[in-house]
């Protein structure tokens, strides 16, 4: 059964995923940590939960979803993983980040692409990769279907939607993301967000203002 453990990181308050299997191997999803605390939390639990982590996925390349890509690749020599339609967004963060006042963001460069089709780990443990443009481009998301529970970047908020007023952002196409791929999971099932508590695909389907069918 997988693990998920996650931290809510810099200034945007956006949130880190570490999932990790019984074994301990673990992937970084997100790795927003920008301050030395934060960088140190984020070591501190791998490190008490004797956790080998394997590579970082990214969601989405947004600012404060790599604020601390460069680092964890860095410290734990791992490779950074993202998804092609979000390459030009990465390469971008750089030129906008001493306007958010994040004067010490490390650059950092992709070593692969990863894509809906994909998946990360197997059996029981199986990440299975969506596509689910709309906020970025590139967007992606990982469901496991045993441990019932996605996470989906800055798609999908308890509540909410990712906005797609920034370049590259279209708001019909993350509605069909949203209500064609995760409205399409049961119920029950854990959405973990980009920023923000939990949710489930359920409550959201019922309630969400911007999304919701029923
Ligand atoms: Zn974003």
């Amino acid at each position: 059964m997988l693990n998920v453990k996650s931290f809510s990181f810099n200034p945007f308050e956006e949130n880190t995923y570490v999932v990790s299997t019984s074994n301990g191997d673990a992937i970084i999803i997100d790795p927003g940590c920008y301050f030395p605390e934060e960088r140190e939390e984020l070591d501190a639990y791998l490190k008490e939960n004797n956790l080998k982590p394997l590579a970082i996925y990214n969601t989405h390349c947004h600012i404060d979803h790599v604020l601390g890509a460069g680092y964890v690749k860095r410290a734990h020599e791992i490779p950074l993983m993202i998804h092609k339609e979000d390459l030009q967004w990465l390469g971008a963060v750089k030129s906008y980040s001493t306007n958010y006042g994040f004067n010490d963001y490390e650059e950092v460069e992709h070593d692969g692409f990863y894509g809906e089709g994909d998946s990360i780990f197997s059996g029981e443990d199986e990440l299975e990769v969506v596509f689910l443009p709309g906020h970025s481009p590139g967007h992606t998301g990982l469901i496991n279907h045993k441990g019932r529970f996605c996470i989906v970047g800055d798609v999908l908020f308890n509540g909410s939607i990712g906005r797609t007023d920034l370049p590259g952002g279209d708001h019909d196409t993350l509605i069909s993301s949203i209500q064609d791929k995760l409205f399409k999971l049961p119920d029950d099932y854990t959405v973990y967000c980009g920023h923000g508590p939990t949710t489930t695909i359920g409550k959201e389907k019922r309630t969400n203002p911007f999304c919701a069918v029923e």
